[in-house]
């Protein structure tokens, strides 16, 4: 068979090499015919029969999913409940039988394709998203109907063979997922899904290589045909040759070693050969994901997304997560840090991260009701969420960390509101830290301009080098059409970070850095040879940077650092950086 190599969008790292275990779905394979009208209400029982059986499905995997499941399989198979039980698809279908006396395949699949035409024409990334999810739960029903089995091999069985296997599907549902899990295969390759389908999700946190939005891959790729996925690429190659499957187990082989000699340096701080310690930290977007952050030796948890926690809710429809609720996340997190410290980040929602969709009518919504405005204007929700993190602080170190400051009143309110949290607490004589530390996200070039406006009234500050680049550079960081405009090396940034190195050393607040600029190894040493000293990133990087600061010796780069914040010509930045890089690969 000839070699061809397909393009998808990566979302996980790696390498993987293995046969196709393809994934057909049911939907491709409905019967369609008319039902006598004696026979329409038997009809329609049967297909009630397959939904109710679904649900019970749905229940026995929730029950069965293993303690160290993702977070996030629970949330996915609650969406799937909640779609299962809606009329759309529970009723709708029903109607459609007793009206055309189309069989119940027939009807599911009908109404299934009349609402995924309406969700194609959603803007939303992710909202478009959700049409594989009532697409999966169909499939799901459509099995039951025609009696088939799931076509998910038994984790019984694993052998070499089932260890060596990438998943091929059109999607795959969180369920399927979960066993998959269990059969251990080596890869993901799907047709459809995008940064945040279920594939992503699940593949990042199981740290599986995965690439999706092949398009038609399932079509293409045979069963057992050998597959290499380069998941770092987004690429996937089909039946390679022998002499390129060599030099991919090469390479396999390699990042194997890398990693498990990362690995070894889990308990080792981040020194710089002479002596300047950088705490190295987390960025999480979910509870479980403290786990994960402290295997990669993070010494605490630098950023915690808290808005993921309101979004992605279908729960009781759009309700948004209770006091009770969140104090539980925020406890799993820290109690999972064990000791460490953890940086709660008040809700940010808003632009890239709507908490509803009627915010995608709005005109400019990255200058618009975001983070700390919207908290503001809403302060009810905004002390429903400061006092589950007050409680929390409770169970071990916390602190509040608050998006998108810009004015001094913003500040004040902030504190009233903390300070009014603490007081009804106390009159509840419910237990928390009472000397919390508070701190600013720096992300708008004017809170970088003002910074001492925020020293004197704040415990700690962390640069968001994403939206500060962002809003310095005027251009939208989730837009492709802009994305070759967005340059963290750009001048006017590195002179703002320097501007706030400075102003904080001097004021002596601690500083650190969350955004992507502190978990990209290109920029390690010139960060450090700025004098940051704190950098927070996701979990998965972190053993490389490490690597990079023990790597360096500090007072080495201050010429190099010299003549960047110098510089106002990209080249003489870019060459420059390259000549830092160099110095690490003289040393060990
Ligand atoms: C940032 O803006 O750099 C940041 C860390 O916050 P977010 O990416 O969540 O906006
Ligand atoms: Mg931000």
């Amino acid at each position: 068979m000839a070699s061809f190599t397909l393009q998808g969008i990566p979302v996980s790292r790696g390498i993987a090499i293995g046969r196709a275990h393809l994934l057909r779905p049911a939907a491709l394979d409905v019967k369609h015919y008319l039902v006598a009208q004696e026979l329409v209400e038997a009809e329609v029982l049967r297909l009630q029969n397959a939904i109710a059986q679904v649900h019970v499905e749905l229940q026995a995997i929730w029950a069965d999913l293993p303690q160290d499941a993702p977070t996030e399989l629970g949330a996915f198979l609650d969406v799937h409940a909640l779609i299962l039980s809606d009329p759309m698809v529970s009723e709708a279908p029903l109607d459609i039988i007793r009206t055309r006396h189309y069989n119940a395949e027939w009807a599911l699949v009908t109404q299934v394709d009349e609402l995924s035409a309406q969700f194609d024409e959603i803007e939303d990334d992710y909202l478009r998203e959700r049409k594989a999810d009532i697409q999966q739960v169909a499939e799901r029903v459509l099995k039951v109907l025609t009696g088939s089995s799931s076509q998910v091999p038994s984790s019984d069985g694993i052998d070499e063979r089932t260890a060596n296997m990438v998943v091929v599907a059109r999607d795959i549902s969180p369920a399927d997922m979960m066993q998959f899990r269990d059969v251990a295969f080596t890869g993901f390759v799907t047709d459809e899904g995008g940064q945040n389908s279920h594939t992503a999700i699940v593949s990042r946190s199981l740290g599986i290589p995965a690439v999706v939005g092949m398009g038609n891959a399932s079509q293409l790729i045979e069963q057992d045909d050998w597959l290499i996925i380069d998941s770092d690429a987004g690429v996937v190659i089909v039946a390679p040759p022998t002499m390129v499957l060599e030099q991919y187990r090469e390479r396999q082989a390699l990042l194997l070693k890398q990693r498990k000699k990362l690995s070894k340096l889990k308990k080792t701080p981040a020194i710089t050969q002479d002596g300047v310690e950088i705490t190295l930290l987390a960025n999480i977007e979910l509870p479980g994901d403290a786990t994960p952050a402290l295997e990669a030796g993070a010494s605490g948890v630098g950023l915690f997304r808290s808005e993921f926690l309101f979004m992605e809710r279908s729960g009781e429809q759009h309700q948004l997560p209770s006091e009770e609720e969140q104090f539980d996340a925020y406890r799993k997190a820290v109690l999972g840090m064990k000791g460490r410290p953890v940086t709660i980040r008040t809700l940010d929602v808003g632009a890239d991260k709507p908490l509803e969709a009627a915010e995608h009518n709005i005109l400019n919504p990255a200058l618009g009701l975001r983070a700390i405005r919207y908290c503001l204007a809403e302060p009810q929700l905004f002390l429903t969420q400061l006092r589950a993190i007050l409680r929390a602080s409770a169970f071990g170190p916390v602190k509040i960390l608050i998006p998108m400051m810009a004015h001094g009143f913003e500040i004040e309110q902030t504190l009233q509101l903390i300070a009014q949290a603490k007081k009804e607490l106390t009159a509840e004589k419910k237990e928390f830290d009472a000397d919390i530390p508070i701190g600013a996200m720096i992300e708008i070039p004017a809170a970088a301009l003002a910074l001492p406006m925020f020293v004197k009234k704040l415990d700690f500050l962390s640069i968001g080098t994403n939206d500060l680049i962002q809003y310095t550079l005027a251009i939208d960081r989730a837009d492709h059409e802009v994305a070759h405009l967005y340059d963290d090396l750009h001048p006017a940034i590195l002179q703002l970070l320097q501007i706030i190195v400075s102003t904080a050393e001097k004021a002596g607040i601690p500083l650190s850095i969350c955004g992507g600029m502190a978990g990209d190894l290109r920029l390690t040493r010139l960060l450090v040879g700025m004098g940051f000293r704190e950098l927070s990133m996701p979990a998965a990087l972190l053993p490389e940077i490490k690597q990079a600061i023990l790597n360096t010796r500090f007072d080495t780069l201050q010429p190099y650092v010299k003549k960047i914040l110098r510089s106002y010509d990209s080249v003489v930045i870019q060459e420059t950086l390259g000549n830092m890089e160099a110095l690490g690969k003289t040393l060990h």
